[in-house]
């Protein structure tokens, strides 16, 4: 049997047991089969036609000990105790044959004991997003949770006006957050905090059990991969926008979509969160952000770790993150890592930014420049205005350049706020084609056929979008 229930077993006094409850007329939108398959759940839901009554059904492996999980989290910068999974269920976890553990989880799954009288529902605009979002992400080599299957519904769900109600059953290597441990810290449950860690350290974290310090060992690791996801953002360019610590996960994954975008016309200080007044979650404060969210995660660590340890578990963040970029980055140009190579990404980014120049189309053309086969295509020059900069700092970049086959670090394809807010709009009306479109071309986004479609092409009039934070 590879569908467990090892949180809800386990850790049956760190939340609680409660049956989804189902939409009016629920219908199964999209159903990945490769992540199906890839995960191992293709042994017990061979078909999407399961899914549906097996959601629907209180006495399933889906739902049987489907599970609200308790956390708190930092929101903004404020301490919140009373978080908990509000509109989320655990479903199960599911093994493949590689022994790989991955949880199902059903968004948008009705109320909680962790709803704070709020309905527990998700509507389809911001489970199309997130759909979307996360495929696109990982398709980028962005870690990041993944979709499995969403559902649209004949529910209406009232946010600031009606809207369709929808779920999704998303995926990842688990659902803890920096807010599962900050929470049984913070509250002196020191029982629940050493059975929490005892289970990251039996299914997530095996390697460090017998570590020195196991502890220590699991806090490096997910510096690490924070940092690294991080690097990734900040290189192509994506905005997560509520960076609160019940929205991190210990597997430096990117994890609950909100009001995500990527950046159109390059702005370091840009915004896309509309409740997020003072900017804390903009573009340039996000590796900030990341080890300020370490940094709270490590004060669950204290029983464990010393504070010596802890600032030098910390401290790799910086470095790390610099590194993984700046590697990220010059091999997206044919760059060498070197100070010159860094030195130039550096000056083509503050010419983008200078001219407000669209962040990913300026990378993909400079690629498409470089490339043998699409020098015929328009001269990246004749983007800029500032032409005798351009043809300078170009000079300096074909002396520098040791790759020229860069097409494949530089998307021609990312889903754009714009584009998913059009999607959105013929999916409430029942159509899902450009949808289904857009989550095509997010699972091939260096294809060279996106070059030419409109779906790639940045905003007409571009200007920036705000995008709200729970719906
Ligand atoms: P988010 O901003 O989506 O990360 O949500 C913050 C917290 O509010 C989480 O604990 C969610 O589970 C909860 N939450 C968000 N929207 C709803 C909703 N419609 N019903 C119940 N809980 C919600
Ligand atoms: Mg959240």
């Amino acid at each position: 049997m590879t569908i467990t229930h090892n949180y809800a077993d386990s850790l049956s006094s760190l939340g609680q047991v409660i049956t989804p409850t189902p939409l009016k007329e629920m219908q199964l939108a999209f159903f990945n089969a490769s992540l199906a398959r890839e995960i191992g759940l293709n042994k017990h839901i061979d078909s999407s036609e399961t899914l549906l009554p097996w959601l629907l059904s209180p006495v399933t492996p889906l739902t049987k000990k489907a599970f609200a999980q308790k956390y708190g989290g930092h929101q903004f910068g404020q301490w919140n105790p009373d978080l908990g999974d509000g509109r989320g269920l655990l479903l199960c976890e599911v093994a493949n044959s590689q022994g790989e553990i991955t949880d199902l989880h059903l968004k948008g799954a009705g109320p909680t004991p962790y709803s704070r009288h709020a309905d527990g529902r998700a509507v389809l605009r911001s489970t199309l997003r997130e759909y979307i979002g996360s495929e696109a992400l990982h398709y980028l080599g962005i870690p990041s949770s993944r979709s499995l299957a969403m559902f649209t519904s004949g529910e209406t769900v009232y946010r600031e006006q009606p809207e369709m109600g929808a779920m999704m059953i998303r995926t990842a290597p688990s659902h803890l957050r920096f807010g599962h441990f900050e929470y049984f810290y913070h509250s002196r449950q020191t029982d629940r905090l050493n059975a929490l860690f005892d289970f990251a350290f039996t299914y997530h974290y095996p390697q460090f059990k017998h570590a020195d310090n196991p502890h220590k060992a699991m806090l490096k690791a997910i510096v690490l991969r924070t940092a690294r996801m991080i690097a990734l953002w900040q290189t192509h360019g994506f905005v997560h926008g509520v960076m609160n610590t019940d929205n991190m996960s210990i597997h430096g994954i990117t994890f609950d979509y909100g009001p995500y975008a990527f950046i159109d016309n390059y702005k370091a200080d840009a915004v896309f969160n509309h409740s997020d007044y003072s900017g804390r979650y903009a573009f340039k404060q996000q590796p900030g952000i990341a080890l300020w969210n370490l940094n709270a995660l490590a004060h669950a660590f204290s029983p464990f770790v010393s504070i010596e340890e802890i600032k030098e578990t910390l401290s790799l963040f910086e470095t790390t993150f610099i590194n993984q970029y700046q590697k990220a980055m010059t091999e997206r140009m044919g760059l060498p890592a070197t100070q010159e190579g860094v030195g130039l990404m550096q000056g083509f980014i503050a010419m983008i930014e200078d001219e407000q120049q669209d962040y990913t189309l300026s990378f993909r053309r400079l690629a498409l420049s470089l490339s043998q086969q699409t020098q015929s295509s328009l001269p990246i020059r004749d983007f800029f205005v500032n032409r005798e900069k351009f043809d300078s700092w170009y000079t300096a970049y074909q002396g520098a350049v040791v790759n020229r086959d860069t097409l494949a670090f530089n998307p021609s394809f990312i889903p754009r706020t714009h584009i998913l807010q059009q999607a959105i709009e013929h999916a409430e009306k029942g159509d899902l084609a450009l949808a289904q479109q857009v989550l095509k071309a997010s699972s091939t986004p260096y294809n060279a056929k996106w070059d030419h479609d409109e779906i790639a092409l940045p905003p007409k009039n571009a200007h920036q979008v705000s995008l709200s934070c729970s719906s």
